[in-house]
Parts: C-alpha cells; sequence; structure tokens
C-alpha cells in the first residue's frame, strides 16, 4: 500500500550543496570518559535542487568514535560535492552510490551521513512521500520512549538530573561511568535505591583496558545492571565475549559497531550481545536500514542511539530506524532537543516529555521527507 502512495517524479537535478559546522552552545556540559562537551559539534548540509526543493542533513564527526574531525569532515564534502551533484538523482543512483563507495563511507561516516540525509529529504519530497515510505520502512509507532542518560559528573549533579529525570517518569537510564569506584558506586546506589522498577545500564566509553579489570570492577560495583556498553578498548570480540560470560550480563557494542561486516564477530552468540545504532556513526540511514535488517535475522537486540548534542533532524532520522528495528528494539536514546541545546533547527523541537517519550503523528511522520520546518 506504501508502494502506491509514491508519486514518480522527473529525475533531480541538485543545484548546490552548501556545509557548515554548526556550533550550537548546550545548556549545561556533558562529560563522559572520552570527551567533555559545552557545545554541538557537528556539520550542517544544505542541499537545493533546481526544481526548488531544500534538504537538510547533519552529522556528528567524532575523532575517538569514528576518527572523524569537523575539518576532515568539511574537506570530504568538499572532495565529494562534485561527484554527487553529478551522480545522484534519485533513491536508485543514490543507493548505488553508497553501495560503490563503501571504504570511502566507512572512513568518513558522519560526514556522509550529512549529506545523505539531506538527499533523502530532497528524494522522498520529491516523491512527495515520507522518508520512512521512499525507504519501505513500516510504520508501527507513533511514541518513542526514551532513556536517561547520566553523564559523567560530580555527585551532586547527578542527583540533580537523576531527580528530574525520576520527576518527568523515566524508568530506563544509562550511566557514563567514571572509573571511580566509590563515585559510580554512590551512583548507582542512589539510582537503585531512590527509583523503584527503573532498568539501569552503564557506558564505559571504552575505560578499562583488560578484561580482567572489567569483570573485577563490576563485581565490586555490586548493582543490578542489566548491560554494560564498551568497557574496553573498541573491536575486540573474543575478549568482550569473555567479558559478557563472567558477568552473565550482555555488552553493548558502540564504538565497535560501525560498519555491517562487524556483525561476523557476534551473530553467532545473540545473547551475549546489544547493538547500539547511531546513524551518524553508521554512514547514514541506508546502511543503518542494512545493519538492523542483518541484526534482526540474527535476533540481535537494538539501542537507537544518539551523540550528545544531535539536533532534531538526527532526532527525526533516529525514528526511521527505531521503527525499522520493530521488536527488537530494547532502548531509544538522544530526544534532548532544547533541554540541552540553546537553540534547535526547527521552532518545534522534538524533545521527550512525560515518561521519556515523544509523541508524533501519523500525519507528521507522512509528511514530505524529514517532514521538518528548518530555519537554519
Ligand atoms: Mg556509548
Amino acid at each position: 500500500m506504501q508502494e502506491s502512495m509514491k508519486k514518480t517524479h522527473a529525475m533531480l537535478q541538485i543545484k548546490d550543496i552548501e556545509f557548515k559546522e554548526l556550533n550550537i552552545p548546550f545548556n549545561t556540559a556533558f562529560t563522559h570518559a572520552s570527551a567533555s562537551r559545552h557545545s554541538t559539534q557537528t556539520i550542517w548540509v544544505k542541499i537545493t535542487t533546481t526544481c526548488g526543493l531544500t534538504g537538510y542533513g547533519e552529522g556528528c564527526p567524532r575523532e575517538y568514535v569514528t576518527g572523524e574531525s569537523l575539518e576532515s569532515a568539511l574537506r570530504f564534502i568538499a572532495d565529494q560535492k562534485k561527484v554527487v551533484l553529478e551522480d545522484i538523482h534519485d533513491l536508485s543512483t543514490l543507493t548505488d552510490w553508497v553501495n560503490e563507495n563503501e571504504k570511502l563511507i566507512d572512513s568518513n561516516p558522519a560526514a556522509w551521513c550529512a549529506i545523505e540525509l539531506a538527499l533523502l529529504d530532497i528524494i522522498a519530497q520529491n516523491e512527495y512521500c515520507s522518508i520512512e515510505n521512499l525507504l519501505d520502512v513500516p510504520i508501527i509507532r507513533e511514541s518513542f520512549t526514551y532513556t536517561a542518560v547520566l553523564g559523567n559528573n560530580k555527585f551532586s549533579a547527578f542527583k540533580r538530573q537523576a531527580l528530574q529525570y525520576k520527576k518527568l517518569g523515566f524508568l530506563d537510564f544509562k550511566i557514563k561511568l567514571s572509573g571511580n569506584l566509590k563515585e559510580d558506586t554512590e551512583k548507582l546506589d542512589f539510582l537503585s535505591k531512590s527509583h523503584s522498577a527503573v532498568r539501569i545500564r552503564v557506558d564505559a566509553n571504552n575505560l578499562w583496558k583488560n578484561k580482567d579489570e572489567v569483570v573485577e570492577y563490576v563485581c565490586e560495583l555490586n548493582s543490578p545492571i542489566f548491560a554494560i556498553e564498551e568497557p574496553i578498548d573498541p573491536e575486540q570480540y573474543e575478549d568482550l565475549q569473555a567479558i559478557s560470560r563472567s558477568l552473565a550480563i550482555p555488552i553493548i557494542l558502540d564504538e565497535s559497531l560501525r560498519r555491517r561486516s562487524q556483525l561476523d564477530y557476534v551473530k553467532k552468540n545473540p545473547s551475549n550481545w546489544i547493538l547500539n545504532v547511531r546513524v551518524s556513526k553508521m554512514g547514514g540511514l541506508i546502511r543503518s536500514l542494512k545493519v538492523i535488517q542483518e541484526a534482526r535475522k540474527h535476533r540481535l537486540p537494538l539501542i537507537v542511539g544518539a551523540h550528545v548534542g544531535e539536533t532534531s533532524l538526527l532526532t527525526r532520522a533516529g525514528f526511521v530506524i527505531a521503527q525499522a528495528a520493530h521488536d527488537s528494539l530494547l532502548a531509544h536514546e538522544g530526544g534532548f532537543g532544547r533541554y540541552l541545546l540553546k537553540e534547535d533547527v526547527c521552532d518545534e523541537s522534538l524533545m521527550f516529555g512525560r515518561n521519556g517519550k515523544i509523541q508524533y503523528s501519523l500525519d507528521k511522520l507522512s509528511s514530505p521527507g524529514f517532514g521538518l520546518a528548518i530555519n537554519s
């Protein structure tokens, strides 16, 4: 039925690809083991077509996740602009480009993500359909429930934030670990005692060097956490699996999951893993959807992740992969909007409200393109 809603229009001709750094200050700093951030670190792309359409894209280069910097991302877009402008005119030429340039995107995922989202936006608008409709993702939810993510702050700030989340009715929590046993224990104890019926996971952002240190630390924490994210240096799948088995909890792969081929290391043992899929680090929606498709085939549970400081555009893109994750979706991160950003890219900022939810009607989910009134 979705197919028939698409109208086929003439092939698009891109007129221009503009790009810049988007620097929006935060209302409050956010810290974890790999970085502390006071403003966005974002690439923003605007694509215009000869028929008068405008599309927008966003990517979050992070040295410690994808090896990209703002400079490398800006350089990548400048280098690829001409070929993208000449070669891509619809979904088929876009998909071909993504498949033919896999290695190039592997090294520049956030930069490509910014271009790809803007391209998908204009292609969907041209076909007068939503991004979900364009990519054949069925819409199964009109509400998205977010995790309360608590940064690595001093206990007083942690406590204040945890209580704010509690007041809003959040039930799912992720804590960024510091590696200081006393501090981390204090935080976990506070959260599990003050909040009943909550689910807690922790993110170590590659804090430790070896698996034995992790097992010892988590045993000493002695807290009912249901999973641990990225405890050691990325991509050490054997050691990560050993940690999962020793602690009897799954490992969440984030820095260790940036491309589909990495699933080869984990797909045989789904009970040891949870995948954190963030659109920007995966290199856009087309690649994210392929990872999700393969993950579901192997019964690997999924978390839709987010980079700190994503605007409403990447939040909206996250809805697409949350729909695609279907019943494999375990948790959803992001949705901070103006809670974190001093200003957003659209007047109606996408941000969680009561019970950590964003309600988004079928009507809005069916708007052409991403359906956001961007004013950036
Ligand atoms: Mg993480």
